[in-house]
């Protein structure tokens, strides 16, 4: 290969070594062995298909750089249009009309028109049987255009695993676990992925493939986190005690769910085995996660120890705060808060108090970290992360504990589906509440385009004049700030404009954190009765007043996030909408993620059909600083029994190996240890060693 295309390989997909292109996998496989028909094509399943027949005409159409050559294409039955940009001429002169030729490529379109761009072309020989399987690579528009092509990426794969030296790559996965678990070996593997000769031995090798990658990333958490429970004692709390009882018989307003209960009773029992909880407690927007906290919490304070709460922003932290003064007051409890803001003088008789026990329960932001704060005995730590996984921040708030570590409670509303958490947090215990309390409403979602903002404007009025508060969202996506923010501010002008009557607010991430916690707090008290904003409000502000949240551009935003936003309204009035707004020119497949919200409320669902379209690396804003390592070949969210048995191989290795990969080991029951012979063993080390350059302890979430 040249230097350019070397270059192209490195910079667009960073391919840099043999080995990363034998990794580089196809992101699919098309079928090669059908050919659709015109009339067969359907909006939604639109993979790349290959289609047989003759061009009837070509023609130039546009000027300048709009300019394109436009073909004709007929199956016999019916037309079509294939279209080029660029290298026209030379099409022009290769292509004969009346020929029979194989088109392959995506197609779509357009106001009833199918039309198919640049597609892979072929003579039509009836003498060659169809090619059955082909592997299709992920190629940038870069590539493409200095003439980098799916065909060459074939080319240049194929020479590769036609040289003798590829031959000579040893299995990364230790002969011993290829054998038990009957897995393909590495060297078919990997020719399978690339150029498959059936459909059974292309699922044998992906299968492998997986293994190999789930196998390690097993290893990487489980080498840690297996040390973690035998060395990390906790508070041991014995009782239910004064608080717990006067609390849950005399103060609390409601009737706990049954999921609430169950959750309750999960968190006593950790607190009662001596070892530190480490529990990741997920529910949907408004299932009464802050109540189970409120409650652990107690049980900490009825074992004569603290308790905290430590939330995303300020104005949650108040809203907490207030919130927990209501349920602790009548039980005698002192809960304080704690941010930035606190004067100095408040903030030195609050740190006093908090070092002599007369403190029980501090809620605060980040301020609760930093190193002055120190509690006479904190025995829970709660973190509401909302949606984000600050894991560099949480790994200090167990410095706290002047005698232990605390427990910790994080919890969050994006629900991550179990076979991802497990995988991200080892042995992290997950608790799920999973039923909404009585009485909500469930909100109505529109689907809607810039042609429809009349009767979307209709449906604001008469909300704003019933006296119900409005968000209108806008993204911000960093890659273009400047335009974003032009989008936010334009969206601000023509609110204010169009709803003169009523007070209008603005905020927006780049705001200094006084201001935006005034304009939130406007919005907040009723005063302000629209806001507009970018997605900071979906860190949770409480408005049960609010009954419309309008979504712009809901086409940039993903579906996790989307149900966040619209987990702000349906807590109050009596019916609730969630607007999507978004172009009229969208692709089938955003059409299709976009609808998904307009069928089910289910965060569960949402979460799940989210990662299987985008995959999990791309969950925007929630795992992003806690995945620590890039998934290639598997779907977290499909392959939960591979990644069970990859788990189940790790524990096999580890319990077999004691010492050798991880400090310490203690045999699991049910796991048939595997000792490994002396160059699988090497194998293994070498590979943690080149997958996890940077050792981190990702098992740990605090
Ligand atoms: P989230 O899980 O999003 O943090 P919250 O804890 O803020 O949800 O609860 C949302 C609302 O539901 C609060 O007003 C809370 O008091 C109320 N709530 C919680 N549990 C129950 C329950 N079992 N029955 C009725 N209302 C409840
Ligand atoms: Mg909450």
């Amino acid at each position: 290969m040249g230097e350019a295309r070397a270059g192209l390989l490195a910079k667009e997909l960073d391919i840099h070594t043999f080995r990363d292109l034998l990794y580089n996998f196809p992101f699919r496989h098309v079928d090669r062995s059908r050919f659709y028909r015109i009339a067969d094509l359907r909006h939604g399943e639109l993979p790349a298909i290959q289609i047989k027949g003759c061009f009837v005409n070509f023609r130039e159409e546009g000027e300048g750089l709009r300019k394109r050559l436009v073909a004709a294409f007929s199956d016999g039955a019916r037309l079509m249009e294939v279209v080029w940009f660029a290298k026209t001429k030379a099409i022009k002169a290769m292509l004969r009309i009346g020929e029979e030729y194989v088109i392959f490529g995506k197609p779509a379109e357009y106001r009833g028109v199918w039309s198919m761009a640049h597609p892979e072309i072929e003579r039509f020989d009836p003498s060659k049987p169809p090619s059955g399987l082909r592997g299709i690579y992920s190629l940038t528009d870069t590539m493409r255009k200095r003439g980098f092509s799916m065909q060459k990426m074939r080319e240049i794969v194929g020479n590769l695993l036609d040289d003798p030296r590829t031959a000579r790559v040893a299995d990364p996965l230790p002969r011993q676990l290829v054998e038990r678990y009957h897995l393909m070996p590495f060297a078919e593997a990997v020719r399978e992925m690339h150029f498959p000769t059936g459909h059974a031995s292309l699922a044998k090798a992906i299968e492998r493939m997986k293994f190999e990658e789930l196998f390690y990333v097993e290893i990487h958490i489980l080498r840690f986190s297996r040390s973690r429970g035998e060395k990390t004692p906790g508070y041991v709390f014995p009782k239910i005690g004064r608080c717990f009882n006067d609390f849950f018989f005399k103060v609390l307003p409601f009737q706990l769910t049954g999921a609430q209960k169950r959750v309750l009773h999960e968190i006593r029992d950790d607190m009662r085995t001596g070892r530190q909880m480490n529990r990741l407690l997920q529910g949907d927007v408004g299932c009464g996660k802050t109540m189970v906290a409120f409650m652990t919490m107690l049980m900490a304070v009825d074992n004569d120890c603290q308790a905290a709460l430590m939330a995303p922003t300020e104005i949650l932290a108040e809203q907490h705060a207030e919130t927990l003064r209501q349920w602790a007051e009548p039980i005698c409890i002192r809960v304080e808060l704690l941010t930035g803001s606190t004067r100095a003088a408040a903030r030195r008789e609050i740190l006093a108090s908090l070092a002599s026990g007369d403190i029980h329960i501090l809620v605060g932001t980040h301020a609760l970290i930093e190193d002055k704060v120190e509690f006479r005995r904190l025995g829970v730590a709660v973190i509401d992360e909302q949606h984000r996984f600050g894991v560099a921040q949480r790994s200090r708030m167990w410095t706290k504990g002047t005698l232990m570590a605390p427990h910790v409670l994080v919890m969050t509303a994006t629900p991550i589906p179990r076979t991802l958490a497990m995988t991200v947090y080892g042995d992290l215990e997950v608790s799920v509440i999973d039923e909404l309390p009585p009485g909500r409403k469930p909100v109505d979602t529109w689907l809607r385009y810039d042609d429809n903002r009349i009767e979307v404007d209709r449906l604001i009025f008469s909300q704003l004049r019933e006296g119900r508060q409005v968000y209108i969202v806008y993204p911000l996506i960093t890659e273009n700030e400047k335009l974003d923010l032009k989008s936010l501010e334009e969206g601000y002008r023509r609110t204010c404009e169009v709803y003169s009557k009523w007070p209008v607010c603005y905020v927006h991430g780049r705001m200094k954190p006084a201001e935006k916690d005034y304009q939130m707090g406007r919005f907040v008290s009723g005063e302000a009765r629209i806001m507009v904003a970018t997605t900071v409000i979906e860190v949770g502000v409480n408005v049960p007043n609010a009954s419309v949240m309008v979504i712009e551009n809901a086409e940039r935003f993903g579906l996790s996030q989307l149900h966040q936003l619209r987990g702000r309204v349906g807590r109050g009035a009596d019916k609730s909408y969630c607007i999507l707004m978004s172009h009229q020119k969208i692709g089938a497949d955003t059409r299709r993620r976009l609808s998904i919200m307009t069928e089910t409320t289910d965060g569960f669902l949402i979460a799940e059909a989210d990662m299987k379209l985008r995959g999990p690396g791309d969950m925007e804003g929630t795992l992003q600083s806690g995945l620590a390592f890039n998934l290639k070949v598997s779907d977290l969210a499909r392959d939960g029994q591979i990644v069970a048995l990859a788990r189940r191989a790790a524990f096999e290795v580890l319990d077999g190996n004691p010492g050798r990969f991880a400090p310490r080991a203690t045999p699991r029951p049910g796991v048939a240890p595997l000792p490994l012979s002396e160059p699988d063993s090497r194998t293994v080390s070498s590979e943690i060693a080149r997958r996890f350059a940077v050792d981190v302890d990702w098992s740990r979430i605090s």
